[in-house]
């Protein structure tokens, strides 16, 4: 079966509540009428409620930037996966290398978060990639497989299958350094691969790979027209209904 493409948009610590509603007005007038590619936008926690009212009825999805591993309790400022349910988040982001450098989140703790996404009926965008600094040092594979086989650790086919993982390169975010089409394809293919062997080619086959870093409407088409690129997940150029929605149409470039 085809993997469907899908484009999500990572705002990270931006946008008010007035604002982010403006640009998902935005958004919805701009992305009406686009067929054959799922898109989800995700907002700060302060403006998702706000914004899943606006894109109710529509086909952008609402996705959370990150959640902790329990329901409710004494955990000052986290966010639990119900409180994500309640507001209609289908997707939740995990394992974001700003959260991982920023934030000490593990392979451990992106774990625990994983399990917990999925335990809620949350789908896991689940991000991973190098630094500049294990690439330089050829590390790049070896990063990679430790990633995936921490943030999946327990997880069986029937979990993986409700996945989909980011391959950001750290160097790539935010930076305006996109990786080559080749360079992004090869650690994808290798992905693909490494999870044909912890699971099966065919469950490996319908996981969708997004990339993330520098993604922009010019650089978008070269991306995903690579065999095992399914998508992009973008930060910088999702905070314009311009930029982001011609990301999204990428097909009719
Ligand atoms: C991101 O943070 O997930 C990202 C890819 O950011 P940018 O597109 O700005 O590089």
């Amino acid at each position: 079966m085809a993997r469907l493409p899908f484009v999500a948009g990572n705002w990270k610590m931006n946008k008010t509540v007035g604002e982010a509603v403006e640009l998902v007005k935005q958004l919805k007038a701009s992305l009406s009428g686009v067929e054959g590619v799922e898109v989800a936008i995700a907002p700060p926690f302060t403006a998702l409620d706000a914004v899943g009212r606006e894109i109710e009825g529509s086909a952008i999805r609402l996705a959370a930037q990150t959640l902790f591993w329990e329901e409710k309790g004494a955990f000052t400022g986290e966010i639990s996966p119900l409180m994500l349910n309640d507001l209609g988040c289908r997707y939740v982001i995990i394992g974001h290398s700003e959260r991982r450098q920023l934030f000490g989140e593990t392979d451990e703790t992106v774990n625990k978060r994983m399990k917990t996404a999925l335990n809620h009926g949350l789908l896991p965008i689940f991000c991973i990639g190098e630094t500049l600094k294990e690439r330089e040092d050829g590390k790049t594979f070896s990063v990679i497989e430790r990633q995936l086989e921490g943030g999946l650790k327990g997880f069986g086919g029937k979990e993986i299958q409700k996945v989909v993982v980011a391959y950001e390169p750290v160097w790539a975010i935010g930076t305006g350094k996109t990786a080559t089409p080749q360079q992004a394809e090869e650690v994808h293919r290798y992905i693909r691969e490494k999870l044909e062997r912890l699971y099966t080619r065919e469950i490996a086959g319908e996981i969708r790979i997004q990339y993330g870093g520098s993604v922009t409407p010019e650089n978008v088409k070269g991306l995903m027209n690579q065999d095992n690129i399914d998508g992009a997940l973008v930060g910088g150029a999702s905070l314009k209904s311009e930029t982001f929605s011609r990301i999204v149409r990428f097909k009719e470039m």
